[in-house]
């Protein structure tokens, strides 16, 4: 690297240290010439504003994927199955409450609900299922519907998105994941997504979401055909559409994986991953959390990440169609986890309260659970 160029990353990192907010351009620089390490021990400051490096957070919860019909057919996606088909499913209010009696018996108290795009499944559906997990569960937290499965209900109704989400409300909806970004740009959505929701609609779906108190997260999929300048471009859609509404309680920079022949992916190096976490950590600060998804880029690579910038494991996922798993399954996985990477377990809810857990107690067999690179 240039003398020059290290001595403007250096400036770019040293204001982010001191408070400042860093441009695009800076956040692009960082990307393309930022020293890996110098980006990892200020992400890290800044993580430890947020939850001391004593510790590291993970929750508890299931996810049900309520029907794999959809006619979005997204360039990545195996798990949907062509309406008409007949081979896919839907699950009923039963088969869903079912579910969550196994998850709770499992000690999961959060619910991830999220299906394909179907139209011929009327709105009472979705208000049923809800009313029927909560009046089943009245403390389980239900996290629901990514924006396309929003716009969709919207379109079915004929009601306003406003509207729309005050019934989910209503019938037992808590929080909402900004699901569905992968990248946007408009450029990508078009190669990856044509018939998903666009960048306006996205961010007028979170946007009114938290309106109506219904907070959540964000995340980025990148390692596909973007480019450096569309992560970063994506990052300050969400970072300014933050700063409107302040509904975005974590962020989880993914990667794709690979899942179809149609979509060509791009195997993103550790070091480029963790990178970027660090990035997102500085460049978002007005996000709180930053989460590393275990269940998607392993074990290994999620305890580096916490000492990248990331205060979050994102979960214990009981269950999870859509994509492979590397996940942590269990309470006391999750626990020796992250204990044996050097951090207090702290539980929390999707709502990052941590309160109303009790303190981790040491097992004893937390030092030996893995070795650095094992997934
Ligand atoms: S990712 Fe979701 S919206 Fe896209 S095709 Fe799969 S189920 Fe449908």
């Amino acid at each position: 690297m240039l003398l020059q160029e290290a001595e403007k990353t250096d400036k770019i990192l040293e204001k982010a240290l001191e408070g400042e907010r860093i441009s695009k351009e800076e956040a692009l620089l960082l990307y393309e010439e930022g020293d890996f390490l110098k980006i990892q021990f200020v992400a890290r400051a800044l993580r430890e504003k947020v939850l001391s490096h004593k510790y590291a957070s993970y929750t508890m919860f299931r996810v049900v994927n309520y029907t794999n019909y959809c006619n979005v057919e997204c360039s990545f996606c195996s798990f949907m199955d062509e309406i008409g088909s007949g081979k896919g499913y839907v699950l009923s209010k039963e088969d869903i409450v079912e579910k969550m009696e196994f998850a709770a018996k499992e000690n999961a108290d959060q619910m991830f609900l999220q299906g394909g795009v179907y139209p011929d499944l009327k709105f009472d559906y979705y208000l049923d299922v809800l009313s029927a997990v909560k009046s089943r569960f009245p403390a389980m937290h239900i996290r629901a519907f990514s924006p396309v499965e929003i716009i969709n209900m919207e379109r079915l109704t004929g009601l306003s998105l406003r509207e729309v989400l005050l019934r989910l409300k209503e019938a037992g909806l808590d929080s909402v994941p900004g699901a569905g970004a992968e990248i946007l740009t408009e450029r990508m959505r078009n190669i990856i997504s044509p018939k998903k929701a666009s960048v306006s609609e996205w961010t007028r779906a979170m946007e009114t979401c938290h309106e109506v108190g219904l907070l959540g997260s964000a995340n980025v999929v990148f390692g596909s055909e973007e480019t450096k300048e569309e992560v970063i471009e994506h990052l300050n859609v969400i970072r300014e559409s933050q700063d409107r509404t302040h509904g975005f309680l974590s962020f989880i920079p993914w990667t794709f994986q690979p899942q179809t022949k149609r979509f060509k992916i791009r195997m993103v190096p550790t070091h480029e991953y963790l990178k970027v976490l660090g990035i997102c950590r500085i460049f978002l600060d007005n996000i709180p959390h930053i989460e590393t998804s275990v269940m998607v880029l392993g074990k290994g690579v999620g305890q580096l990440a916490l000492y990248s910038g990331a205060d979050d494991v994102s979960s214990v996922v009981i269950e999870e169609n859509v994509l492979r798993s590397f996940g942590l399954k269990s309470e006391e996985e999750a626990t020796r986890f992250l204990a044996g990477a050097g951090f207090t377990p702290k539980r929390r809810d999707l709502l990052y309260n941590y309160d109303k857990y009790p303190d981790y107690i040491p097992t004893g067999k937390e030092t030996s659970y893995m070795n650095l690179g094992a997934s």
